[in-house]
């Protein structure tokens, strides 16, 4: 039994979920008669609250694609240093949208309203760059699963709203904070230009993103995603499995949510472990007391098959996901119990 706790994206379709892949009535996206697709978007959209939204195959292009909407060349888009857009994507946005990021210290990959004010430069002093947009992530990953808090939120809408900025949420991990939050979808539909959504992380598709947005946005959208490479064909059989998804793997979360807490609760009561972040959803980082001893647990942790991912800095990561069942959960507990390094 291989315990992999890497990622959130190392989850396998289920039966069911090939079942309904199978069953998907197909046509020819690009021309916008795929009629899975269709209603996946259509689906997306209205839970969010939005006109529209349109299908991408990956996160990383939705999100490229929204900084492109917003932005020209030259601008500047204010985000979190931790943030996925900056460190995960390749430099997408300076290569995609000719844009650098004004990076923001927050605090487990949140700031404040405060700081992005302080942060955006005014537009008639044209010596700097032109502040375009504020993005933000929830959950935020390298934040270890932190969860916004809504009035802050609201916060920084306001100063988009002043100061003529458009609002991104990479809502990778969107599902992971409505399912612990109060908040609902429409909520954030209210406050974000453009959100982008993951169907392949907590939900455990083999692949899909979705970016929703309002009708003129969005028009502009299906013309990028198309230069970017994104307009594909008879991509149904990857929405129905979206769609399987949205009706049988957003409540569960809460079981993922809840192995993470009792992973933190072992990971605090061992004496190598000098920190761990507060889980909040399904990611917890935490660090060793010696950095030398980092090597030495990974091994043994691979000697009785569990995997977990290195973050840089010290930093180590676990995710819990839909194919991290209880046996391995009771497995992985008892291997990090009797650890001794
Ligand atoms: C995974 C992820 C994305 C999108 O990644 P893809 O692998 O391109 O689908 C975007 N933002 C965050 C925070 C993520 O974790």
């Amino acid at each position: 039994m291989t315990i992999d706790l890497r990622s959130d994206t190392v989850t396998k379709p289920t039966k069911d979920m090939l079942e309904a892949m199978m069953q998907a009535k197909v046509g020819d996206d690009v021309y916008k008669e795929d009629p899975t697709v269709n209603v996946l978007e259509e689906r997306l959209a209205k839970m969010f609250g939005k006109p529209k939204a349109l299908f991408f195959p990956t996160g990383t292009m939705a999100n490229q694609t929204a900084i492109k909407l917003h932005t020209n060349p030259g601008d500047q888009v204010i985000c979190d240093k931790d943030a996925h857009i900056y460190n995960y994507e390749g430099g997408g946005a300076s290569f995609n949208s000719g844009v650098s990021c004004k990076l923001l210290q927050g605090h487990r990959g949140m700031f404040t309203a405060e700081q992005v004010v302080e942060a955006l430069n005014p537009p008639d002093f044209y010596h700097s760059p032109l502040t375009a947009l504020v993005e933000v992530e929830n959950t935020a990953n390298r934040g270890g699963g932190s969860c916004w808090d809504f009035e802050e939120l609201k916060k920084i809408k306001s100063v988009c709203d002043t100061n003529n900025l458009g609002y991104h949420l990479d809502g990778a991990r969107i599902w992971n904070a409505l399912v612990s939050k109060p908040e609902t979808a429409t909520d954030y539909g209210k406050l974000f230009d453009t959100i982008s959504v993951c169907l392949s992380k907590g939900l455990g598709c083999p692949i899909g993103s979705v970016l929703i947005g309002d009708e003129a946005l969005m028009q502009h959208a299906i013309r990028i995603r198309k230069i970017l490479g994104g307009g594909m064909r008879q991509v149904g059989y990857l929405a129905a499995a979206g769609l399987y998804a949205l009706d049988n793997n957003i409540h569960r979360l809460v079981d993922d949510h809840n192995k993470a807490k009792e992973i933190g609760e072992v990971l605090n009561g061992l004496t190598f472990i000098k920190k761990v972040e507060p889980v909040e959803t399904n990611i917890i980082i935490f660090e060793l007391r010696q950095k030398t001893d980092e090597t030495k647990f990974l091994r043994l942790l691979e000697a009785n098959n569990i995997r977990l991912s290195g973050m840089g800095q010290g930093k180590l990561r676990i995710v819990t996901h839909l194919d991290y069942t209880d046996a391995m959960h009771d497995r992985f507990l008892s291997v990090l119990r009797g650890l001794k390094l």
